[in-house]
């Protein structure tokens, strides 16, 4: 039988074959289709959150429920979302020493989103190669596209109660990044179980209780949100106090999940701690120029926060440390 006469679902199926094994060559350690259909319970629990009030000052989040939930908006022909994982993990910790302000881990390493997407337009390239005229459109974070919701539906991992996505090969140390295609290809079955159970670690850890029901952050008392998103001239007083010397983003969530244990260091080496560094000092942070900032966070994730909310958050660590150390010499 020639090729041109299987039938469409084989095509779809060995095509789907090959971009996988594709995508796995280019190094993206997690693979899976979904059909490109509107996400529409996503949507419902999306518009939920935010009549809620729980986007606090993030407005975008608030507009495009369509156009993020539904993949027609970002591609009018799409009929395939390939949706891939990109292990992070790197086998450091995190800094106990007070005078350093804590860095996610999300954000040791070069950007996510440059890497993810090099890696997303080198697989559409190919595919543009096997089957010219294909449309694709990349989503990384930046494009209105839900990664999460995705990742589920194309069959890699589940959502835990922290809200972040869990996979059973590399936890949560993963970033995520979606190809929407016009090419039919077979998709994944969706990712159906909870693999949380009765566990609740990362509700009871969280120390400004941002999860306040599983799956469901408060973004307004949320460090990761306060100290990369928020743009004000202060760290609200409740977040102040609990901080827990972080500076940029937080992992306490991440950091209790049991299923992190699962955690295996990444073979891309552009997510090893820029500079050996997992923990900035705090007085190099308040004092720093801007010509230094620009030239030490190039090409890093860092650079979301801006200097003023780095300066800012620095300035409420150190005030933090003072007041401890006050405490102490009283007692
Ligand atoms: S800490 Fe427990 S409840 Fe939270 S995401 Fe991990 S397994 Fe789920």
């Amino acid at each position: 039988m020639n090729e041109g006469a299987k039938p469409e679902r084989d095509d779809a199926r060995a095509r789907a074959v090959r971009i996988k094994e594709r995508a796995l060559a280019l190094g993206f350690h997690k693979v899976g289709i979904a059909r490109a259909e509107p996400l529409l319970a996503e949507r419902a629990r999306l518009e939920d959150w935010v009549r809620r009030g729980f986007h606090a000052t993030m407005r975008w989040m608030a507009r495009d429920a369509e156009r993020r939930t539904d993949p027609h908006q970002l591609l009018p022909s799409a009929r395939s979302v390939i949706a891939t994982a990109l292990n992070y993990y790197t086998p450091h910790e995190h800094a106990a020493d007070p005078t350093r302000g804590k860095i996610s881990r999300y954000a040791w390493g070069d950007d996510y989103h440059l890497v993810i997407e090099e890696k997303l337009r080198a697989l559409l390239s190919w595919i543009q190669n096997e089957w010219p005229g294909t449309q694709g459109k990349t989503c990384v974070d930046a494009q209105p596209a839900m990664d999460k919701a995705w990742a589920v539906r194309a069959g890699l991992g589940w959502i835990g109660k922290h809200s972040n996505l869990i996979t059973r090969e590399y936890g949560s140390w993963v970033f995520l990044g979606e190809l929407i295609l016009d090419l039919e290809l077979e998709p994944d079955p969706p990712f159906a179980e909870d693999h949380c159970g009765t566990c609740t670690l990362c509700l009871e850890a969280c120390p400004t209780r941002a999860i306040i029901e599983p799956r469901v952050v408060d973004a307004g008392r949320c460090i990761s949100y306060a100290t990369i998103e928020l743009r004000s001239e202060e760290i609200p007083a409740e977040i102040a106090c609990n901080l827990e010397g972080w500076l940029f983003g937080c992992d306490i969530c991440q950091d209790v999940c049991p299923w992190n244990r699962f955690e295996q260091p990444t073979d891309e080496a552009r997510f090893a701690p820029r500079g050996g560094q997992t923990a900035l000092p705090l007085t190099e942070i308040v004092e720093m120029e801007h010509e230094t900032y620009v030239e030490k966070f190039r090409h890093s994730a860092i650079k979301r926060a801006k200097l003023s909310g780095l300066k800012r958050t620095a300035r409420a660590l150190l005030a933090h440390n003072e007041q401890r150390d006050e405490r102490r010499d009283e007692s």
